[in-house]
């Protein structure tokens, strides 16, 4: 399809269209100006309307009406509901002026129908809307005209004419910022009224979009978004954020009522995006139509990360249809038929030499009629059907349940293709078995509800990582952030937008254990908790946080590091509710050497030895101390380069290191306490008492052992390391943490100065030890580390995502 577009001015136009529901009255008309106030002040408006209410249903009654006393009678009553509107929505003033206008459209209605000009009559309620609309927004101060898209919009077999279209466009519109134009009507080639079928409106809007080049094109209805079957009849109906554009056109061509047959085509291939959002939750985000990267090439060079969606599963019925059968070799197709008509004509999978048209029963003779003006003979299987049809979303249990419950309904016909699966039936579904096969049918899409502890620097980087992870993981489950806490306050909601997080947490609550426990509590699974906090008091809550149904990623190394009793209570817990505790983070920051640990175990390795550097701050000092002065003086410069904890004798005492190590050897499944490990500081006795002052008076005695045990490495070609070591042989466990003179080609020599450094020692890694080094601790590298624990959790979930309930 070419589309000729207008003038540049309108690079950066939205469109928004408003269904009759979203204009029924006063109060819907002053939502809709609120909504269309809000929009990107920048862009040019376009607005797309319906008639208001059941206006087009009326008009047809009065077309259809055979009296001409009783159509003069609903005449007047449309009158009289038109003009109630129409004062309702205005001030005085404005409303004589646009009544004095319905009154001559009515008044005009008697000789358009002895004329035939049905469509004339049918323009009127969408000609009212506009017009209505466009002084609402006047009265608020906007820019405003409105324009009858008869002016411009040109049809010709059907098929948009892009150029007349634009070049009529192009001459009527001037500055005005916002342009209110008719839905449903537009002009054919030779200049006649025509509509563009039942719920055109959404057509005339992307037609509009394609002509002006919308960066967006918004369909404003009733639902916030697309269901997966209809929600007034089935409780459980998914509301879906995105659907492809693929199955939007398959439900479309099903005749499924929430987007007209033809709406998608105009913008196929765009870059125009398309929304569904409702006018009764503005502040819900909707539901976006998305085009693969494929359909729109100059898009995907554009966007790094091409888009991918998810096939959903959807539930579409149709009653009172009929069946045509054809020979395959007529020359017309569905679509060509469906076009005639304005009605859905669904191509059923091919019988022998067979076509078969699923249309509604209305249309049936219609058909036939323009079918045989065409040579083309049909028969005609006059039984009503139930037309009930799944688009399935790849691979789904339960589908035997639901063709016995199907049957047992009394199917009559079954039409099964890899996409869909089209069942007839004499009667409509009771509303019971309806929720039963949605159950059957509707793949829920998992949400992992993600609950971040801990806003510092290491926090922060992880929020802003988690909007790209939610990107990653769209397609098949939803990550939502549902709370943010810090030592102060919590945004205990579930939908705190990632971008938004910092305004989410200023504006939340005091919180205490209670209240934290009890939201966790109520929050649906799975669930997960981030601790990034450095809290003992948060790690003990640990117990109470998993008997709430989370699963829990620490970066925070006092729960791994708790006293034996209390860290069995947690080991507990985790056994009792089968949850998951994901803590490589807690060692050796994103270096996944617990990760390591527990892949070779389960595979069946042995481990023998695990040993190395786990300090960065102590592999700084020993690699860059060369002799040449003072010990202390490196210990201050790393100090003021932030190297070390505020103060420094924290890390020289080693009891980092040290926990550290009991973190590995919990890993390994070891009942070790920290006391198990026999710890030699780095610090002479004495020294790691009182003030920081009163220890710098005393740094020689630091300054003078460091140079001594210095001198001695080096007359032995040896370097100076501060090493964690536990060894597992025969059944005995070692495990120490001291300072060691190691060979200049041993692995924990040759390092650069921040490095953590783990050698694991196996019946398959003997001789030669698998080594793991990099950086063991940064901001990038630990918030990297916890995205890679919580993916894990991910791949876990999405691999056994939660079947529907069996029925019952
Ligand atoms: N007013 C027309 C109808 O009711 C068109 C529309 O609503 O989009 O079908
Ligand atoms: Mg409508």
């Amino acid at each position: 399809m070419q589309v000729q577009l207008t003038t540049q001015q309108h690079a950066t136009a939205q469109v928004h269209k408003f269904g009759g529901s979203s204009l029924a009255n006063a109060q819907r008309f002053a939502a809709v100006a609120d909504i269309l106030q809000q929009q990107n002040h920048q862009q040019a408006l376009w607005v797309v309307v319906s008639a208001p209410g059941d206006t087009t249903d009326a008009l047809l009654n009065i077309i259809a009406a055979t009296e001409t006393q009783a159509r003069d009678v609903a005449l007047a009553a449309l009158q009289a509901e038109l003009t109630a509107l129409v004062q309702q929505t205005l001030t005085a003033d404005g409303a004589a002026l646009v009544i004095e206008q319905l009154q001559q459209w009515l008044a005009a209605v008697p000789d358009a129908l002895a004329e035939q000009q049905h469509n004339d009559v049918l323009a009127i309620g969408e000609r009212l809307s506009a017009l209505l609309l466009s002084e609402v927004l006047k009265q608020r101060g906007l820019n405003t005209a409105a324009l009858d898209a008869r002016d411009f919009l040109r049809l010709k077999q059907h098929q948009p004419d892009w150029t007349a279209s634009a070049a009529l466009l192009s001459g009527l519109t001037q500055a005005e910022r916002v342009h209110v134009v008719t839905g449903y009507i537009a002009r054919d080639d030779k200049g006649r009224s025509i509509t563009l079928g039942r719920n055109g409106s959404d057509y005339s809007a992307t037609l509009l979009g394609a002509l002006v080049n919308a960066a967006e094109v918004t369909i404003w209805t009733d639902v916030k978004a697309i269901y997966s079957a209809d929600p007034r009849k089935v409780k459980a109906a998914l509301p879906y954020s995105q659907v492809s554009w693929q199955q939007a056109c398959q439900l479309a061509q099903l005749g499924n009522p929430v987007l007209h047959a033809r709406t998608l085509s105009p913008l196929t291939g765009t870059a125009t995006a398309l929304l569904v959002r409702s006018s009764y939750q503005p502040q819900h985000a909707g539901c976006k139509v998305v085009q693969q990267d494929n359909a729109a090439p100059e898009r995907a060079s554009q966007e790094k990360a091409p888009q991918q969606v998810a096939q959903q599963g959807f539930i579409t019925e149709l009653d009172n249809v009929t069946l045509l059968t054809l020979h395959r070799d007529s020359s017309i197709s569905a679509a060509q038929l469906a076009l005639e008509l304005q009605q859905p004509v669904i191509a059923l999978p091919q019988q022998g030499d067979n076509l078969c048209w699923l249309l509604p029963a209305v249309c049936a003779e219609q058909a036939l009629d323009y079918l045989a003006g065409l040579n083309i003979h049909a028969v005609w299987d006059t039984q009503r059907y139930y037309a009930l049809a799944w688009l399935k979303a790849g691979a789904v249990a339960h589908t035997d349940t639901a063709e016995q419950l199907l049957q047992q309904q009394g199917v009559l016909h079954r039409y099964e293709s890899t996409q869909q699966l089209i069942w007839l039936l004499a009667k409509p579904l009771p509303e019971t078995a309806l929720e039963q096969l949605h159950r059957c049918l509707i793949q829920p899409q998992p949400v992992l509800q993600v609950v971040v502890a801990g806003t510092g620097n290491v926090g922060a980087e992880f929020l802003a990582m988690l909007g790209a992870q939610q990107q990653r993981f769209d397609a098949k489950l939803k990550l939502n952030l549902a709370a943010v806490i810090n030592s102060r306050h919590a945004a205990l909601s579930d939908s705190i937008a990632v971008s938004n997080w910092q305004a989410a947490l200023a504006a939340g609550v005091a919180w205490n254990t209670e209240q934290l426990a009890a939201y966790l509590q109520a929050l649906p699974a799975p669930k997960v908790l981030v601790d990034i906090t450095p809290s003992r008091e948060f790690a003990t809550l640990y117990p109470a946080v998993i008997a709430a149904g989370c699963d829990i990623i620490s970066a925070n190394k006092q729960g791994v590091t708790l006293p034996g009793a209390e860290y069995q209570q947690i080991k507990h817990a985790l056994a009792q509710h089968q949850r998951q505790w994901l803590t490589n983070t807690t060692c050796g920051a994103g270096i996944p050497v617990q990760r390591t640990l527990q892949e070779l175990l389960s595979a069946g390795d042995s481990i023998d030895e695990v040993s190395g550097i786990f300090s960065g701050t102590l592999s700084w000092l020993l690699c860059q101390y060369d002799g040449s002065k003072p010990f202390s003086e490196f210990v201050l410069q790393a100090q003021q380069a932030g190297l070390t904890e505020p103060d420094p004798r924290d890390d020289l005492s080693g009891k980092d290191v040290q926990r550290k190590l009991l973190v590995l050897a919990r890993e390994l499944g070891l009942t070790l306490e920290l006391d198990d490990i026999a710890l030699q500081p780095l610090l002479p006795a004495g020294l790691e008492q009182g003030s920081w002052q009163q220890f710098w008076s005393q740094r020689a005695t630091l300054d003078e052992a460091m140079a001594q045990l210095f001198a001695t490495a080096k007359a032995t070609g040896k370097v100076l390391r501060y090493v964690a070591s536990l060894t597992l042989a025969q059944g005995k466990v070692g495990a120490t943490v001291a300072l060691q003179q190691v060979s200049v080609d041993h692995a924990l020599a040759a390092i650069a100065p921040c490095d953590n450094v783990f050698v694991i020692r196996s019946g398959w890694y003997c001789d030669n030890p698998l080594v793991l080094k990099g950086p063991g601790a940064g901001r990038v590298v630990t918030a990297g580390g916890l995205h890679a624990d919580l993916a894990q959790l991910i791949h876990q979930l999405i691999g056994t995502a939660t079947l529907p309930a069996p029925l019952t």
